[in-house]
């Protein structure tokens, strides 16, 4: 039987960062994989010319955990364009740009800045911990802010309903802020928040993956092993026994949680709860033929991250990345990924491409109405039936339970931790291994 001291069941985001850590510090340790390669979710797909389609996460907004690690690496990361720093909103009918107050003053009405100024005498009890986000946002500044903003937002990020979501699990520092004083925003200025809601924005030439291959090829090659689903996990004196193959002291377990709750029910049965949303990535081109007589119009949208759908518009479009305006030497002309369904259309798996495809065009060319359906070539799409993690109302309550129960040589790490980005995934991988080895 295989021994080690450390194993990590998965190589995603999340358990490669463990590995990172772990291979740093010289530790005797195994990654096991499922499938046959790295990465987890970032699916980086090239055209025959090389260009970038990416199915999974398009970008990574660079926190302290993968800025530790691709220092470290000498990764060469690849910088959005400043432009991507506009970010749209599609909202009655037509996009508006929010980072200017002339662009929220389309968004939100007089009312709600009225309501935001009088937040600051804000006066009821502090939030409880079963709030939503849409619950706590509607109660301090008004519906508006909430369907206009929040929602286009939490679309984006979660493919999630504001008014599922858990305030105090989605912003876990808010909600502190919150704790202590009844106005949020009075807090804020009295707390000072340490998390940076503004990151820079990164890729690298050859995509997402490209970072995959970099952390990959920090590790030596005989510490992965691919193609492995890990199926059963048994306590056995001070450890653990692996597929019956594998004996380890310590065990970080960064697969979805969905997973997780099988391979030891004893412990983790009810992180079967997290409902994970279903969502489509659809890769479009804008054709190069039809490039010259939309430009115009677009030349004002397509420098820009892209958009979210607001509340209002109705859509099962939840936002779309402008890929090229973003890394121009990703993509030729002008690419646009759509990403379709979330919690709130979850039937929507169930098409078939021809019907996704239709409902992604319809949704797009009202965004764009320059445009028509067949201006547009589909390069790539996915499927994801489960694809995010929701921080749904009882999420943080279920978390505290599951770790609480766990054996102190066994730790999680995912993305239905501390945060579904990629910066967040790899924070808990990186937890993991510090709780484990210091
Ligand atoms: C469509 C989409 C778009 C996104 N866009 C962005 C974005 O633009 N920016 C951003 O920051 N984040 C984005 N995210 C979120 C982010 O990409 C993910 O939250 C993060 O990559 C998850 O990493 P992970 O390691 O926790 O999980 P995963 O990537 O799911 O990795 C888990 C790994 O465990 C393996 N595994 C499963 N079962 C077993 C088993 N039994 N034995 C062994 N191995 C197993 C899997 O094969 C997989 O490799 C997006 C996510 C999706 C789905």
């Amino acid at each position: 039987m295989n021994k080690h001291k450390l194993i990590i069941i998965g190589g995603g985001i999340a358990g490669l960062s463990s590995a990172f850590y772990a291979q740093k510090q010289n530790l005797d340790f195994l990654l096991i994989e499922s499938g046959a390669r790295l990465g987890g979710v970032i699916n980086t797909q090239k055209t025959s010319l090389n260009y970038i389609l990416e199915q999974g996460p398009n970008s990574l907004a660079l926190g302290s955990t993968l800025k530790e690690i691709t220092n470290n690496l000498n990764i060469a990361l690849l910088p959005a364009q400043a432009i991507a720093k506009k970010k749209l909103i599609f909202i009655n009918n037509k996009l508006i740009a929010i980072n200017s107050l002339t662009g929220l003053f389309e968004v939100l009405s007089l009312k709600t800045f009225f309501k935001i100024a009088q937040e600051f005498f804000h006066k009821t009890p502090i939030a409880s911990q079963n709030i939503s986000i849409g619950e706590f946002f509607e109660n301090h500044f008004g519906a508006e802010i909430v369907n206009n903003l929040l929602w286009p937002i939490l679309s984006g990020i979660y493919a999630g309903n504001p008014y599922k979501l858990e305030f105090a699990s989605v912003f876990p520092e808010l909600y502190k802020i919150s704790q202590n004083h009844p106005s949020l925003l009075m807090g804020l200025i009295k707390d000072k928040p340490t998390a940076k809601f503004k990151r820079e924005i990164f890729s690298t030439e050859s995509g997402l993956f490209g970072l995959i291959e970099q952390i990959q090829s920090f590790i030596p090659p005989e510490k992965i092993i691919l193609n492995i689903p890990i199926t059963s996990i048994k306590e056995k004196e001070a450890g653990f026994i692996i597929n019956n193959s594998f004996q380890t002291e310590k065990i970080i377990l960064a697969v979805p949680a969905y997973i997780a709750c099988n391979l030891c029910p004893e412990f983790l049965a009810d992180l079967n709860q997290i409902y994970y949303a279903p969502i489509i990535t659809l890769n479009f081109w804008l054709k190069e033929s039809k490039e010259p007589s939309g430009v115009a119009y677009l030349d004002q949208y397509k420098n820009a991250f892209g958009f979210l759908s607001a509340r209002p518009q109705n859509t099962p479009l939840l936002g779309t990345v402008f890929n090229s305006a973003l890394f121009p030497s990703h993509a030729p002309n002008m690419a646009i990924t759509c990403f379709i369904g979330g919690a709130n259309y979850p039937e929507l798996i169930n098409c078939s491409l021809e019907e996704i495809q239709k409902i992604a065009l319809q949704e797009l060319i009202k965004a764009l109405p320059q445009t028509t359906e067949s201006d547009f070539e589909l390069k790539n799409y996915k499927y994801w039936p489960q694809g995010i993690p929701q921080y749904n109302l009882g999420h943080r309550a279920l978390i505290e339970a599951v770790q609480a129960k766990l054996p102190q040589n066994l730790k999680l790490a995912g993305n239905y931790l501390k945060g579904i980005s990629l910066e967040d995934s790899a924070y808990s991988g990186k937890t993991a291994l510090r709780e484990l080895f210091g």
